[in-house]
C-alpha cells in the first residue's frame, strides 16, 4: 500500500487509530473460522459515521477492499479481510446512547458488546433477549450483520425481530437511516429488514435502535434424559404445541454428552449409559403462578414421552449447573485437541429427528465424527465436524464433497443451508445447492445497487 493511503487514513482517524498489519496482533484481524490468515493492508479504528463515511469514499477513488468488522466471533469468516485492503473495525463505537423506557427502545453504536448491552438494560428492568453464545464479545453491530440467534430464538425470535431502526454508512458514503423509531413501519421498502444478516456486504452499520421488553423475572430450567434420541426429538417438538413457550429448548445428543461429560461437575444428572438425548428447557416469565403454569404444562407433555428422570433447576446455581454441558460442548472439543467446523443447518423442528439420522449416515460413510446438538425448537442444530489435530487424514478429507450432502440432508428435508452463522466466505459455493441462478443473480444486483465499484466485503455471502 503506498504510505499515502495510510497517511490519509490516520488523516481521518487520527495517528493513533490506523495501523499497518505488522504493528497489529494477531487476534484483532482472525475470528472464529478455521479459515487461514488473510494478507491486508491496514486495519482503522474510526470513531463516527463520518469518519467512516471518509473511509469508503477514500476506498471508492482508490478502488480498496474494506472489510468491516465487529467482535470477531463470527465462524464464517465474515470478518476476515480475504481481498485485502483495509479492515474497518467499529471498536471504537461503542457508546449506548439512549434507553427510552417509555417506547421501549434503546439507541446504540454499533460497537457496543452484546453482553454489556444487555446487562445495562437489564439494570434498567429491560431485556434484549437475542444474545448468542459469544455475546462477552461479539458486538451488537455483528449480531444485526448475522442476523444472529440464541438458544432463546424459540421464545423470541433472533435479533432481525428487535430491529426498528438502523444509521448506516453506505458504500457510496452517504449516511442513512433505514426506518423510524416507531413498532409500526410501511413508509417505503424494508431496507432495515434487508440489512439484517447482510453480513456486511450492503453498508456498515453505525448505530441501531434495538426494540426492548421487561425483563422476565421469574425463571427456570430442566434436564429430561431420554433413552432413546428419536423420542427426545419427540418429547420436543411436542413442546411447541404447548400454550406457553418455553424460552429454550435444546437438544443434545449422546455423543456431545460423552464428549463433555468430564468437564462437567461430578453431579451433573443424566449422564449414564440408559440416556442417548438430553432435552435441556428453560422457561422466563414475569410471575411465580405463569412459570408454574408454564412448567406444569411441559412437564405433562414430556412425561408422555417417557423420560428416564426429570431434574428441575430452581435456584440460579442449579439453572448453571444444568446448562454448564451445553455451554462448554465446544470448549470439550478444544481442549480434546480438535478443531472442529460448525455447521449450522436448520430444518423444520419435526424433521429434526430425520436430519439427525442422515447425519449419522454421513459420518459412517465418511468415517468422520459429526456431533450434533442445539436449538431443537427452531431445528436449528450445531453439527460439529470434528478435525483432531495431527489426524493425517484430516488433509485428505473431501471437505466439499461432506459439506453438500450435509446441506443436501438439511435441504432435502425442506431446511436451509445455515440457520444463524451465516454464509461468509466458508459456504458461499454451496449457495447454489439452495438457492436458483434467478434468486442469485437478484442479490447481485441488490449488491450493484449498493455498491457499485463493489468495494465492501468482498468475498462474503454473494458468489462473485
Ligand atoms: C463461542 C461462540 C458462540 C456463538 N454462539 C452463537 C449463537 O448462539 N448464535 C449465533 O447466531 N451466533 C453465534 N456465534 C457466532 C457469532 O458470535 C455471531 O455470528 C455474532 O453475531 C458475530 O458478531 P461479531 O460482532 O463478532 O461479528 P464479526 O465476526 O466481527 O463479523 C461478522 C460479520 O458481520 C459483519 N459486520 C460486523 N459488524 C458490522 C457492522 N457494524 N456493519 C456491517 N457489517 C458488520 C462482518 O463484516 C462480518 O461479515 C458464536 C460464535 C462463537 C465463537
Amino acid at each position: 500500500m503506498p504510505s499515502t493511503i495510510l497517511q490519509r487514513l490516520k488523516a481521518i482517524v487520527g495517528e493513533e487509530h490506523a495501523y499497518l498489519p505488522e504493528e497489529v496482533d494477531a487476534a484483532s484481524v482472525k475470528d472464529h473460522s478455521l479459515f487461514a490468515d488473510c494478507p491486508f493492508e491496514a486495519l482503522v479504528y474510526p470513531a463516527s459515521p463520518r469518519e467512516i463515511a471518509c473511509i469508503v469514499d477514500l476506498c471508492n477513488q482508490c478502488q480498496i477492499p474494506l472489510t468491516p468488522r465487529g467482535g470477531g466471533t463470527g465462524v464464517t469468516g465474515g470478518a476476515l479481510p480475504v481481498a485485502g485492503g483495509i479492515l474497518l473495525s467499529l471498536r471504537r463505537l461503542d457508546r449506548i446512547l439512549h434507553v427510552d423506557l417509555s417506547n421501549r427502545y434503546a439507541v446504540v453504536e454499533s460497537g457496543v458488546i452484546t453482553e454489556t448491552f444487555c446487562t445495562a438494560i437489564e439494570a434498567q428492568g429491560m431485556y434484549f433477549p437475542i444474545y448468542p453464545g459469544s455475546k462477552g464479545s461479539s458486538f451488537i453491530g455483528g449480531n444485526i450483520a448475522e442476523n444472529a440467534g440464541s438458544p432463546r430464538s424459540c421464545k423470541y425470535g433472533t435479533v432481525k425481530d428487535f430491529l426498528l431502526n438502523l444509521e448506516v454508512v453506505l458504500p457510496t458514503g452517504e449516511v442513512i437511516w433505514t426506518g423510524a423509531n416507531v413498532y409500526k413501519d410501511v413508509t417505503g421498502l424494508n431496507l432495515t429488514q434487508l440489512f439484517a444478516g447482510s453480513e456486511g456486504v450492503l453498508g456498515i452499520i453505525t448505530k441501531a435502535v434495538l426494540k426492548i421488553i421487561p425483563k422476565p423475572l421469574k425463571k427456570r430450567t430442566l434436564l429430561a434424559g431420554f433413552s432413546d434420541v428419536r423420542t427426545a426429538c419427540e418429547a420436543a417438538l411436542s413442546l411447541s404445541r404447548g400454550f406457553i413457550q418455553p424460552a429454550a429448548v435444546e437438544l443434545i445428543t449422546r455423543s456431545a454428552i460423552d464428549l463433555t461429560a468430564p468437564f462437567v461437575s461430578a453431579n451433573y444428572p443424566l449422564l449414564g449409559p440408559d440416556v442417548q438425548a438430553h432435552v435441556l428447557l428453560e422457561w422466563e416469565e414475569y410471575t411465580e403462578a405463569g412459570l408454574d403454569l408454564a412448567v406444569d404444562e411441559s412437564y405433562k407433555r414430556l412425561q408422555a414421552y417417557d423420560p428416564v428422570d426429570v431434574f428441575s433447576g430452581i435456584s440460579a446455581g442449579e439453572s448453571d449447573l444444568l446448562w454448564s454441558l451445553r455451554n462448554r460442548i465446544g470448549e470439550a472439543m478444544t481442549a480434546q485437541g480438535c478443531r472442529y467446523r460448525d455447521i449450522d443447518s436448520c430444518v423444520p423442528p419435526a424433521n429434526v429427528f430425520a436430519y439427525l439420522e442422515s447425519i449419522d449416515g454421513i459420518a459412517s460413510r465418511y468415517g468422520r465424527r459429526l456431533i450434533c446438538f442445539g436449538h431443537a425448537m427452531d431445528g436449528n442444530l450445531h453439527t460439529m465436524l470434528l478435525l483432531p489435530e495431527g489426524d493425517s487424514g484430516v488433509e485428505a478429507l473431501d471437505l466439499t464433497s461432506l459439506l453438500t450432502d450435509i446441506y443436501n440432508a438439511a435441504l432435502s428435508l425442506g431446511g436451509t443451508i445455515s440457520g444463524e452463522h451465516g454464509i461468509g466466505c466458508l459456504q458461499n459455493e454451496f449457495l447454489p445447492l439452495q438457492l436458483s441462478a434467478t434468486h442469485l443473480a437478484l442479490m447481485r444486483r441488490v449488491k450493484m445497487a449498493f455498491d457499485p465499484r463493489l468495494i465492501l466485503n468482498p468475498g462474503k455471502l454473494l458468489l462473485t
